[in-house]
Parts: C-alpha cells; sequence; structure tokens
C-alpha cells in the first residue's frame, strides 16, 4: 500500500508499506478521502511549527474517511463496505484527565501525524488504515469527502461548546479559512442570531458568506472595519479568534461586548493581549483544541442535513496528485479545504 510521507520540509514523498492485519476490536478501512490541514501543510513548507519539528520521517494526515475493508476478533456493529469517518482522536482511557473526562487533554495522546512526541505518531495518509472500531463512525448517506470532514468540523463543535450558550448571539468570526468557515456552521446551527466574519481576503470571504455569514469585513481594503462595533463597549456576545493573528484578536476584543466569550482557535504562536479591555469589560479568554465526543456529533450533524460543509472542498486530487494537491492547499487564494482521493 502506498503511504504520504513527509521527511523534511518540501520532501513529501509517496512510499510503499506493508499492510497490517486488524487485531482484535480493530477494523481495516480502505481509505476514500483524506483532507489536507493546516497542520499537514506546516510540516510540509515548514518541516513543523514552533517548537515541534520533524525528527524523523512521518505519514502525514488526520481528517480521513474510507470503507470498512476487514474486521478484526469481536468488533460488531460495523460491516465491511460502510463507509466511516475515522476519528484521530486517540486518547489512552486511563490517564488522569482520561478519567476525569477530558480526553483531548490525555497525557497519552495519540493523535494521527503528530510530531509533538517522539517517536512521531504515524497519520492516516495511506491507502489501508488499521483504526479501532471505536474510532469508527459510520457516515453512510455522506460523500467520502464530507465524511473527511468531521474532524474539523468536531474541532469548530468543540469551540462551540467551549463558547457556551450560543442561542440568539451576536458572534464575530476572525480568519475564514476552513476553521473560521466552519466555525460560522457551528455557531448558527447552536443558534447564533447574527454573524459577522472578518479576514483579509475577498475571496475567503466568498466563502464565509456562503455557509452563511450575514455580513463579511474586509480587513485588508479597511484595517478599521470592525471599530463600528467597538462603540458603547462592543457588540459581539462571542469571538471565534480563528486567524491567529494579533491584529484580529485585538481587534475583536474592542469589538466585543462586556462579559463577552473570546474563543481562541487561531494557533498562531504567542502574542501579547489587550489586558486592560479583558479586565474592564469582564471578557471570558477560553482557549479550544481539538475535540473528542463531538466527531460523532459532526457526522450526525451533515448526515442529518444540518450542516453542509460541501461548498468548503474546492479541490479534490488523486493519491498520484498528493504533492500537487499539498501545493493547492498551501495557496490560500485557490484552495479553502483540498483533499486527496485515495481510492
Ligand atoms: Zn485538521
Ligand atoms: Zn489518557
Amino acid at each position: 500500500m502506498k503511504s504520504i510521507v513527509i521527511h523534511a520540509a518540501k520532501d513529501l514523498r509517496i512510499e510503499e508499506s506493508a499492510v497490517e492485519a486488524p487485531g482484535p476490536g480493530e477494523v481495516e478501512i480502505r481509505l476514500a478521502a483524506g483532507g489536507i490541514c493546516g497542520s499537514d501543510l506546516h510540516y510540509y513548507n515548514h518541516g513543523g511549527f514552533g517548537t515541534v519539528r520533524l525528527k524523523e520521517p512521518m505519514i502525514l494526515g488526520h481528517e480521513v474517511a474510507g470503507h470498512v475493508a476487514a474486521l478484526g476478533e469481536g468488533v460488531s456493529g460495523l460491516a465491511i463496505g460502510d463507509l466511516v469517518a475515522v476519528s484521530p482522536s486517540r486518547p489512552c482511557g486511563a490517564c488522569d484527565y482520561c478519567l476525569k473526562g477530558l480526553p483531548n487533554h490525555c497525557f497519552n495522546m495519540r493523535f494521527y501525524g503528530s510530531a509533538m512526541p517522539f517517536p512521531h505518531i504515524q497519520g492516516a495518509f495511506r491507502e489501508r488504515l488499521v483504526a479501532k472500531a471505536s474510532q469508527c463512525v459510520k457516515a453512510d448517506g455522506l460523500s467520502a469527502g464530507e465524511a473527511a470532514m468531521a474532524e474539523p468540523l468536531s474541532v469548530t463543535l468543540h469551540a462551540t461548546r467551549r463558547a457556551g450558550e450560543m442561542l440568539g448571539k451576536r458572534v464575530l468570526v476572525t480568519g475564514c479559512g476552513p476553521i473560521g468557515t466552519l466555525s460560522i456552521l457551528a455557531a448558527r446551527r447552536a443558534g447564533a442570531a447574527e454573524i459577522v466574519a472578518a479576514d483579509l481576503s475577498e475571496r475567503a470571504l466568498g466563502f464565509a458568506r456562503a455557509v452563511g455569514a450575514d455580513r463579511t469585513v474586509n480587513l485588508s481594503e479597511d484595517r478599521d472595519g470592525l471599530v463600528p462595533f467597538s462603540e458603547n463597549k462592543g457588540y459581539f456576545d462571542v469571538l471565534y479568534e480563528c486567524s491567529g493573528a494579533q491584529p484580529a484578536l485585538v481587534a475583536g476584543i474592542q469589538a466585543l461586548r462586556p462579559r463577552g466569550v473570546i474563543v481562541q482557535l487561531g494557533l498562531g504562536g504567542e502574542m501579547s493581549l489587550p489586558m486592560m479591555a479583558i479586565t474592564a469589560k469582564e471578557l471570558d479568554l477560553r482557549g479550544s483544541f481539538r475535540f473528542h465526543e463531538e466527531f460523532a456529533v459532526a457526522v450526525k450533524l451533515m448526515q442529518g442535513g444540518l450542516i453542509d460543509v460541501k461548498p468548503l472542498i474546492t479541490h479534490t486530487l488523486a493519491l498520484a496528485d498528493a504533492l500537487k494537491a499539498f501545493e493547492i492547499a498551501s495557496d490560500k487564494g485557490q484552495s479553502m479545504k483540498t483533499q486527496i482521493a485515495f481510492a
């Protein structure tokens, strides 16, 4: 079987490796679709991010879906041929945080395609993937591409849970890449009354409108585009900060009303904060990282037609064109979500 392996920045190879057999409680999946995520792109373009560096070759990918090809011993509820979305979240189930119901904070997390620990956790961009049955959520009725969107959608559902009460709220989303646009869908589904999206790119804002943003603000055309929202101590109840850029966070904070909630999703490295505004407006600053149980919810919402991610899937390329797919995905002027078709 072939897999997509990163060796160093810009050194991506399609390599041949042996197929494993599924053990007890595991299934073998014939991969159908894999979405390229921001973290994959960091490994591809820069060999890592922040202090996380590639120290050995690693299979990329964690946004995947495919068809069950073989069942290990004791697996029930899945049948050969089923389309499944595969959660990359693999907490140990035994550490303190797992036992406290916070599996996304697992000490021994084995999230696919991560160079944080060493040896690195190999990813899921491979023609045949052996996974635990408990990672698989049946995705019948969805296309493989939609099923592979369950992962980034879960990130934004988790963020929406972190944001708290959403019904009737005014929401600002800064940064309209895949996570920002999916945040718009998640916030709307949770009951947001008004959603404003801000970005530097008119193209990204077009996607924001396509998935339901009520209004968009182009911050490259109008640097002060959010200033009117900061009058009278602010306008928004919730900020989804998805850009990881300090100017967006600062402008968003000014536009939040007292007791508003900032949910930080963008991973842009360290930033300094307007702490006076946070203090005086009694804002809540909340991080959001990965997800766990939201994964099955993501599949359900898509199956029920309650969230439509299709407008965000802009490119699908064959496995043989993986390198081209990574180049397209790296070009925000072209791609929203680029996926690789494995079969
Ligand atoms: Zn992802
Ligand atoms: Zn754990």
